[in-house]
């Protein structure tokens, strides 16, 4: 807590909401019928801190939340200044009548990447080519962790969004094209916030998630646009009933199951083929949100709309407020004046335009987070988690993250795994660039390259990989490149976020000139690897012939070390393609199902290499265990396991565990070759003869 003694204007204990012995939806209600429609108006709220100076208008406006947005910049930069900024701002709430704790929100999209050395996760479209539901668990889980340890208890994220066409500047933003894979990554949501009853959301490492952008963020026509400004993502999604509800709505589906706390409307505009309505902006959209979401879907979180979202629908701005709020629309984020939101939405309540009843309903399912969050009881900043920011637990499972999330395109003559002994030549524009690697939504909004934040780049981590090999590196590739048994050559894109991608790169799937001229000279000097670190599918063309292998590694994040893992087979090759990947641009949009599929890669390619033996104490049954399950899939791999198991526990004496992790030497030839599940039939046998 701040050191100031907070000022209690009314003393409001032993009023039945401040009771945490009685179940929330008594508190909320003992509350509500005590609040004035100004005040209720001031919970429906969430001003951009950047706005509220240092927070006097938190408690002269009753703000119900206030969010730290992409492009509030510059954030505090460690932990112990978030948790005092929010703090200060908190402080303020008790000089309320009801001292309603506020709700601090944030974007941490892959990791709390609003910190400067925090744990940064691969971007969600790598998160898609793990297909590992309980990994993307653990990353949310990491991530809820770290944001929560900065005094934030309220994380705008997953996009559940269905990336449809890669020129979308929010592509890496998806798990991928396919609906089942994204409700499958969903389990995120899970990481974030514990049980789907909301029963773990008090806990200093768990936060309130958002499932958004309802709904057809990912499915808008390129090129067309509302507003004129951004086209693309902020455009018109134009589908039949059909599609919407298989392809873009069947994740929030889900996601209300599994106990999303809010749910955030697109900008974008729906255009449902054959109900004679036209486009519709998502935020005024009652159909959707009051009708599916809230009705249909049973949603009984809250509705928090988008940035300035509701001031896109047309009409002066007591409209829009009029609009979104009776389309359901609970609070309502960074409306361009909270003075003049509140004003309207009290003005059209008194004039009968928005009934009482919908503002109580907006309200209570508001507190209801809060008093979860437990909030009440707790409402400054528990920093006490602060020194697991970054660290080794924490890096690890973002490490393995990358890895799993490295797809492997093409693998000549097996090129890849890389042997430690080989002399590395590396070169291109993202192998040794922290800021392209993470990506957009990174420090800043947009990202930046460079030296962003702490983490091993591609390069550093392949040295520290190969310590005693000569890894040499030259960026542009301009260094002599004869001498060398493999090129590795890193390209891909340089941040952004929302828009329409990487403008200055020409905002379209083409390498660089730069890009293409390294690709060029090395892989004509030797045999090459040529790794796409981008935020979607890169197009390769011709070039494709003249490279040995070509790696996918989308937006890896902080832990290069991931990455080399799969380059030098501590690790085998195991993702696999979340969106297609296209010949050309003149294919897009492009996904599996189309009539004419013609792609480069189809979604869900990817190919596997050999693991180098695992070193000492790995060396273990339960790693070939692990590895034949992954690579031979559960089924046949699980008997063996199961079988294995069973012998272990016989003849081996001892506890199954100790079995487990008993080193092994007999099937090593079968599983440097890939082949798990044939030397765990070997080591079965072995354990039988002995
Ligand atoms: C984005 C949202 C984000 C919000 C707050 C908007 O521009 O569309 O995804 O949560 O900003 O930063």
């Amino acid at each position: 807590a701040p050191a100031e003694t907070p000022q209690v204007v009314v003393d409001a204990h032993g009023l039945p909401y401040l009771d945490a012995r009685l179940p929330v939806k008594k508190r909320v209600a003992d509350l509500v019928s005590r609040m004035s429609l100004a005040e209720k108006a001031g919970q429906m709220t969430q001003a951009e801190r950047g706005g509220v100076g240092t927070g006097g208008d938190v408690s002269s406006y009753d703000l119900g939340s206030l969010l730290s947005g992409g492009g509030s910049t510059p954030t505090p930069n460690t932990a112990a200044a978030w948790a005092k900024m929010i703090d200060g701002f908190q402080l303020r709430t008790r000089a309320t009548r009801f001292q309603i704790p506020l709700i601090y929100g944030v974007d941490a999209v892959h990791g709390h990447n609003n910190l400067t050395g925090a744990t940064i996760m691969p971007h969600n479209i790598g998160i898609g080519a793990t297909r590992d539901a309980a990994l993307a668990e653990r990353a949310g889980a990491v991530t809820a962790s770290e944001v929560r340890a900065t005094g934030v208890p309220w994380d705008f994220a997953p996009c559940l969004c269905v990336s449809r066409d890669e020129r979308w500047g929010r592509s890496y933003e998806s798990f991928g094209e396919d609906p089942a894979l994204v409700k499958k990554m969903e389990t995120m949501i899970q990481g974030f916030q514990g049980r789907a009853d909301g029963s773990d959301l008090d806990r200093d490492d768990k936060v309130l998630a958002t499932a958004k952008h309802f709904v057809g963020d990912g499915g808008t026509a390129y090129g067309s646009s509302t507003t004129g400004t951004y086209t693309v993502d902020q455009g018109v999604t134009t589908v039949t009933k059909q599609e919407l509800e298989a392809v873009h709505l069947a994740p929030f589906g889900d996601a209300v199951k599994r106990g999303v706390g809010t749910v955030m409307p697109s900008y974008s505009s729906l255009d449902v083929i054959g109900d004679g309505e036209g486009p519709v902006k998502m935020h005024a959209d009652a159909k959707m949100i009051n009708g599916e979401l809230k009705d249909r879907l049973g949603f009984e979180g809250f509705v928090i709309s988008d940035y300035n979202g509701i001031d896109q629908i047309p009409g002066d701005y007591k409209s829009d407020v009029r609009t979104s709020v009776n389309a359901g629309v609970d609070m309502v984020m960074a409306p361009y004046s909270y003075k003049e939101f509140r004003d309207d939405l009290v003005g059209e309540v008194e004039a009968g335009n928005v009934t009482g009843k919908r503002i109580d309903d907006a309200v209570s399912r508001i507190l209801t987070q809060k008093f979860r969050l437990g909030l009440f009881e707790r409402p400054y900043a528990d920093t006490s988690n602060a020194d697991r920011i970054g660290g080794s637990a924490h890096r690890a499972v973002a490490r393995q993250a990358a890895a799993e999330s490295q797809v492997l395109l093409k693998n000549d003559g097996n090129v890849l795994p890389l042997r430690k002994s080989q002399k590395v030549y590396v070169a291109g524009s993202n192998a040794d660039d922290i800021g392209n690697q993470t990506g957009g939504w990174t420090i800043t909004w947009q990202g930046s390259s460079g030296n962003i934040t702490d983490g091993t780049t591609v390069l550093q981590a392949m040295r520290k990989a190969a310590p005693d090999a000569t890894v040499a590196y030259s960026k542009d590739a301009s260094a002599p490149t004869d001498g060398y048994d493999v090129g590795v050559v890193v390209v891909g894109e340089t941040p952004y976020a929302e828009g329409i991608g990487d403008v200055g790169n020409g905002n379209d799937l083409e390498l660089t000139a730069a890009d293409k001229a390294a690709v060029d000279k090395v892989c004509g000097a030797m045999k090459c690897v040529v790794l796409m670190v981008s935020g979607r599918p890169q197009l390769i063309g011709d070039r494709l012939g003249g490279i040995d292998g070509l790696v996918a590694s989308w937006l890896p994040g902080t832990e290069g070390d991931g990455v080399a893992d799969v380059l030098y087979g501590r690790k085998p090759f195991t993702g696999q393609l979340p969106v297609t990947w296209p010949k050309s641009e003149s294919q897009l949009p492009i996904n599996v199902g189309d009539a004419a599929y013609d792609p480069q890669f189809p979604y869900g390619y990817g190919l596997t290499t050999r693991a180098e033996a695992p070193a000492g104490s790995e060396h273990t049954l339960q790693a070939l265990a692990r590895s034949a399950r992954h690579v031979h899939g559960a089924k046949a791999g699980q008997a063996l396991v199961t079988e294995a198991r069973l012998i272990v526990q016989k003849k081996a004496g001892g506890s199954v565990r100790q079995a487990w992790a008993k080193p092994f030497a007999e099937a090593d030839h079968l599983s440097l070759s890939g082949d798990y599940a044939g030397a765990l039939a070997k080591l079965i046998t072995a354990y039988r003869e002995a």
